[in-house]
């Protein structure tokens, strides 16, 4: 059987696969198990960050591997505490506690704000429309799109959404009772839309008014990804909690909850844990993303970033009927295309041509290239999407 086949017949339907088997990475290519290359605009849905096999983490890797791998959280680690350090240097005064993904991250940041509201009789908890923030049954209950809910009932209570933009929808849901929102400042599968300032600005006055936490989910947002290390770092809001993941280990499992030191000293000792949070391949590797992300590294998304937004202007006026919006955020990037282009066959049409792309919301199209992308491979992007379009275009005539 050849993979494709024993894969339809061993592993459970969930997914939608795109028919290529991918063999091996290196930078911002893949390959398949033929040997044909593929630029990935995808990073693996913004997780490969610094490109595939970047030679500082794989060293690190190796040579932690040569160590040790793994003992209980019942006993002192050395790179989770470093990294723990670096990510609090990086982020506000907190604590931190690891987990393996971002739903587990978001499902942790979850009981750790119900723990801290229930003292106080606060358990509601405010989420966004649109929002996305994970497959577990918590963190589908605080997901605003049906598609991810449909069939799962009963979800979780006492958790109210609200539409991005809508202040005084917020500020009607917002009462005594809410001890935490959950949101992302650009939501990404939910079409990579940032929520709007003035809706940010209430947010940041209604949780002190009312004593509630912030909590952002820079599941996807973070690491580099929208041009800062962090998000919301761009968008004037001090959240009380962040979780991370996707970026965080550049492909290796780990997700993070950084929490506010005042909130994470109150947590009773037992009341969370994971077998493999914090474990030390995890940790060491994430170390050596963050190191790489420095200032000199973020300066360079932000050029390309730039470069790339301005490129995909143009193209945009030479297709004002086919492309209808494009929104640029550091590397993050969606692009709504016209009704009468499905964003399904656009995917189809970069992928004959070698190039991996993503779909968000309804009809759009998401581009998550690695971080080290060069303008080089921007221009074969470019240069593919635009005939993509005119055959589009013609076809369409
Ligand atoms: C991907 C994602 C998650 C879920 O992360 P998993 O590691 O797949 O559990 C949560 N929130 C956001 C914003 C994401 O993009």
């Amino acid at each position: 059987m050849t993979t494709q086949e024993k894969a339809t017949r061993y592993l459970i339907p969930f997914y939608k696969r795109t028919p290529v088997t991918i063999a091996r990475g290196k930078g911002c290519y893949v390959w398949d198990e033929n040997g044909k290359r593929y630029l990935d605009m995808t990073s693996g849905i913004a997780v490969v960050n610094l490109g595939h096999r970047h030679p500082a983490v794989v060293r690190v890797l190796k040579k932690q591997a040569s160590k040790i791998w793994h003992i209980s959280n019942l006993f002192y680690q050395q790179p989770q505490a470093d990294l723990a350090e670096t990510l609090i240097q990086k982020t506000f005064d907190g604590m931190v506690f690891f987990a393996n993904s971002g739903a587990e991250a978001n499902d942790g940041a979850l009981k750790i704000a119900r723990l801290w509201g229930n003292k106080q009789g606060k358990s509601k908890v405010i989420a966004l429309q649109q929002s996305f923030h994970g497959r577990t049954i918590a963190t589908i209950s605080l997901t605003g799109q049906e598609k991810y809910k449909q069939g799962f009932d009963p979800l979780l209570g006492e958790i109210a959404f609200v539409q991005p933009g809508n202040i005084q929808e917020l500020q009607k849901t917002w009462d005594d009772k809410v001890c935490a929102i959950f949101l992302e400042v650009i939501q990404c599968e939910g079409g990579v839309r940032a929520l709007p300032q003035e809706f940010i600005q209430e947010i940041s006055r209604l949780a002190r008014e009312k004593n509630s936490l912030i909590i952002i989910d820079e599941v996807q947002t973070g690491m580099g990804r929208t041009g800062t290390l962090f998000g919301y770092q761009q968008f004037g809001i001090e959240p009380d909690i962040i979780t991370l993941a996707k970026g965080l280990g550049n492909g290796f499992p780990i997700g993070a909850i950084i929490v506010k030191r005042a909130i994470a000293q109150s947590m009773p000792v037992g009341m969370h844990a994971s077998t493999f949070g914090g474990n030390f391949l995890a940790c060491a590797v994430a170390s050596s993303v963050l190191n790489t992300l420095n200032e000199t590294f973020l300066e360079k998304v932000k050029k390309t970033s730039s470069f790339f937004h301005s490129q995909l202007t143009a193209l945009r006026q030479q297709f004002p009927d086919l492309l209808v919006d494009i929104r640029v955020y550091g590397l993050m990037i969606g692009i709504d295309l016209a009704p009468s282009l499905a964003v399904s066959e656009v995917i189809e049409a970069f992928l004959q041509r070698g190039i991996l792309t993503l779909r968000a919301g309804e009809n759009t199209l998401r581009l998550a290239p690695p971080l080290t992308i060069t303008k080089k491979e921007i221009q074969i992007f470019l240069q593919t999407f635009q005939a993509i379009l005119k055959e589009k275009r013609g076809e369409k005539q």
